[in-house]
């Protein structure tokens, strides 16, 4: 079998999940998504196998290749930047953790209105004002979600964000404060805006404290990625 030590990273790590959510008191519901990127379809079944019912893959190719080669009803969740010449991709995912610009946010929406229905979407945010990261800045929040509020080919469930690399503590609660910050924008205007996608191997248990409801964990469940 295939990642012999799953389930036990698994179980570890909720117990994780639930010691931090009990001291973030946000008393949130916390999901995890499975991040197979590099690994085969196999990963995703393992994962299936041990109780998890969400994927996460970052490049659309990579995860159109691998949902095909998988049995088991997994939930493909899209978590890496989008180009909008994909945008049809996304009729095989269930969720676009990363609408990251208000272009990407137009074709998402024209899409949406082809197919006919609504693409769930997370408008991610770049809390911590990085240069090098995607997403709309806080300060370009208020704006986007009244820009947003008419396009019903996209439905807007909550915002996603990722931190900088080994950034200590306080700008890592810093950054994830700003992302419930711009969920809160995102419902007060009226978006059914309630999952915070935030946390990935290396700070999880700060992102769950920080009131997180799916965390994106990879390596430390599968083990390092060679690519
Ligand atoms: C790869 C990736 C993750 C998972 O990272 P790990 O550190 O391996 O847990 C989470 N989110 C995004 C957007 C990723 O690309």
């Amino acid at each position: 079998m295939p990642f012999p030590a799953l389930a036990a990273r698994v179980a570890e790590v909720r117990q994780r999940i639930d010691a931090s959510r009990a001291r973030g008191g946000h008393g949130q519901p916390v999901e995890i998504v499975a991040v197979t990127k590099t690994y085969g379809p196999e990963a995703a079944t393992a994962a299936w196998d041990v109780g998890i019912r969400r994927v996460g893959e970052n490049r659309v190719q990579e995860a159109l290749e691998k949902i095909d080669a998988v049995n088991v009803p997994v939930e493909w969740h899209l978590i890496g930047h989008l180009q909008r010449n994909k945008v049809r991709a996304l009729e095989r995912f269930a969720l676009l953790h990363s609408l990251d610009s208000a272009r990407l946010a137009d074709a998402v929406h024209a899409t949406g209105e082809r197919l006919g229905k609504g693409i769930d979407v997370l408008v991610q945010v770049n809390a911590s004002g990085e240069g090098s990261k995607g997403g709309f800045a806080l300060a370009e929040v208020e704006a986007e979600a009244e820009r947003l509020r008419p396009m019903h080919g996209l439905v807007v469930r909550g915002v996603m964000t990722m931190a900088p690399l080994d950034a200590d503590e306080r700008t890592l609660r810093e950054t994830f404060a700003g992302a419930r910050e711009a969920r809160r924008l995102l419902a007060d205007a009226g978006h059914p805006a309630v999952e915070l996608s935030m946390g990935m191997s290396n700070d999880f248990e700060i992102a769950v404290e920080e009131g997180a409801t799916m965390v994106r964990l990879g390596t430390i469940l599968f083990g390092a990625r060679s690519a």
